[in-house]
């Protein structure tokens, strides 16, 4: 059961990207119909009373204006409780940004036939620096930068100002931009390093959160280990057998899948016994080699 799963993820999640967009669209619609059950745009959504904000749009708001209301703040619990157990799922299943990065990124590896670049995992508390870097700019100018570069925040508004007001702001730029940027740079670089949604959900990560790990005397029988298949499969160029994907990996899930089909060494656990299982098994591989 949960084989077939990981092996259709990725139809799965592009199901889930592509539903995603059509609520983002459906949204401006049905509320100029008179339809406000469900309202607002990634930046802050509400379903009937239920209130979903971006995380970071939070933190910001308290390092701007020093106090924050109470509805607002619990609107930002349920996203980040989502982040700290299912890890940074919104990315890769919801965010609309993400969809576009990732076909930009295929795009531009047909084109340039490059299968996969060079993967070494970033250093763990890269992310960790950049996000409170820019937290403390944001305190230091007063510039809501974290609303400004919000790209899955600036689909949606965009999307409904179209809908509503028939016209576009100059933020359109903002993701042409980034795609172009990463287009040239053959990487993913905003939702690695830049975006202050991925950043922050990722921050949530702890021990128990769902994790991919790697049994490596598994991996080590795998007919396929020199062509790295889960290697390949990551857009993030992450090398999923090894430690540090965190906090970048988003849990897409597409480095099992492909895995699966081969020894099915990656796997996705919460489970803490079964990770430390895996990584006594493997220390004690290594040792033996
Ligand atoms: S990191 Fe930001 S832009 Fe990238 S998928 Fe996550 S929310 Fe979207
Ligand atoms: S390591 Fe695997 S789950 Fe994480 S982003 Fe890469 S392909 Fe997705």
């Amino acid at each position: 059961m949960m084989n077939n799963f990981t092996s259709n993820i990725h139809y799965f999640r592009r199901i889930s990207q592509v539903l995603a967009i059509g609520l983002i669209i459906i949204i401006p619609f049905s509320n100029l119909l008179g339809i406000h059950w469900v309202s607002g745009t990634l930046y802050s959504m509400s379903f009937g009373s239920l209130d979903f904000s971006d995380p970071s749009l939070i933190l910001q708001t308290l390092v701007l204006v020093k106090k924050i209301s109470l509805p607002f703040f619990i609107s930002g619990i349920i996203p980040l409780l989502l982040a700290m157990f299912l890890g940074k799922v919104f990315c890769s299943w919801i965010c609309p940004f993400h969809l576009l990065s990732e076909w930009a990124y295929k795009l531009i590896k047909k084109i340039k036939k490059i299968s996969s670049t060079a993967n070494k995992n970033p250093k763990r508390n890269f992310n960790l620096v950049i996000f409170f870097g820019l937290l403390l700019f944001i305190f230091l100018s007063e510039v809501p930068i974290f609303s400004l570069v919000s790209l899955p925040g600036i689909i949606s508004s965009q999307v409904a100002d179209l809908v509503i007001i028939r016209t576009l702001g100059i933020e359109i730029f903002i993701i042409i931009l980034v795609l172009l940027l990463e287009m040239f740079s053959l990487s993913r670089f905003w939702c690695k390093y830049a975006c202050p949604v991925g950043l922050s959900l990722g921050l949530t990560k702890f021990k128990n959160s769902l994790s991919i790990v790697c049994d490596s005397s598994k991996c080590g029988k795998c007919p396929q280990r020199k062509q790295n298949p889960c290697k390949t499969a990551c857009s993030f160029n992450l090398n999923p057998k090894e430690l540090g994907i965190y906090p970048v990996c988003n849990n897409c899930i597409e480095c099992v899948s492909v895995c699966n089909e081969n020894n099915g060494a990656l796997q996705l656990t919460f489970n803490l016994v079964k990770k430390t299982n895996i990584r006594n098994k493997n220390n004690n591989h290594n040792k033996g080699e």
